[in-house]
């Protein structure tokens, strides 16, 4: 098919997809050499890119089945690039890395809708369990109550109430979601065991007059923050503006 530029060759971009999916994939572990994840990040960057630029003209000639495909293998390598991201900063900032799995993880669950093969659905799936109990063993999750105005389908841009597209559902290469809603009034917070967002996370806690960090389980100074009186106190992040994988082309 051809995009604006370029005539692209889709067996070709399939072939370069795999090799770069699977030399990714099966040696990214926390053994891998530093500039090596680098080099991952830039290869699933670069890819990525130039996919997502396939399915765009795929979704402008209304060509669905190609415009859905380069999603998922879009999918497929941006979550290998936000692993890269994670374990590049696993141990510089290992609260930005929970994000970066969270993301990765996301896009992983859209990206495992498009494999062909199930040993490597459950093979991935697998991956990421594993690196969330080995690596983030105990975080704690918090849920926002709050009002909010309606938003607009991220398909046709109507009010959500008035289009015929359901949410979760791929159209053309995109998911349909909900956006540009705004928050209204805020209600309460809560600890939950599974959030709507995982990105919301308890970064620390006060514990016999010592701040813990939750996510390394270190000691850490928090100065300037107030004494706990009858309650205690809890740092972290409670609402995140994050776009979901794959709802904007
Ligand atoms: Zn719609």
């Amino acid at each position: 098919m051809a995009t604006e530029h370029e005539y692209i060759d889709l067996e070709e971009l399939d072939k370069n997809f795999v090799s770069t999916f699977d030399g990714i994939f099966f040696k990214l572990n926390a053994s891998t050499n530093k500039e090596l994840v680098e080099d991952f990040k830039f290869q699933s960057k670069v890819l990525a890119d130039k996919i997502r630029q396939v399915k765009i003209s795929a979704n402008k000639q209304r060509i669905e089945d190609v415009a859905n495909e380069m999603l998922g293998k879009e999918a497929a390598l941006r979550s290998l690039y936000l692993l890269c991201e994670m374990w590049l900063s696993i141990f510089s900032n290992p609260h930005k890395a929970w994000v970066y799995y969270v993301d990765a993880e996301e896009w992983g669950e859209l990206a495992v809708k498009f494999f062909r093969n199930p040993r490597l659905v459950t093979l991935y799936t697998n991956y990421f369990k594993s690196i969330e109990l080995l690596l983030f063993p105990q975080m704690v999750f918090f849920s926002a109550g709050f009002n909010r105005t309606p938003g607009k389908c991220t398909i046709c841009e109507l009010p959500m109430k008035e289009c015929e597209h359901i949410e979760g559902r791929i159209y053309f290469g995109q998911v349909c979601d909900e956006f540009g809603w705004k928050i209204i009034e805020a209600d309460h917070v809560a600890f939950v065991d599974h959030p709507r967002d995982r990105r919301c996370f308890s970064h620390a806690y006060k514990s016999d007059g010592q701040w813990i960090d939750r996510v390394t389980r270190a000691k850490i100074e928090r100065p300037g923050k107030p004494d706990e009186e009858d309650g205690f106190l809890v740092e972290g992040t409670i609402l995140t503006a994050h776009t979901p994988a794959g709802v904007f082309l």
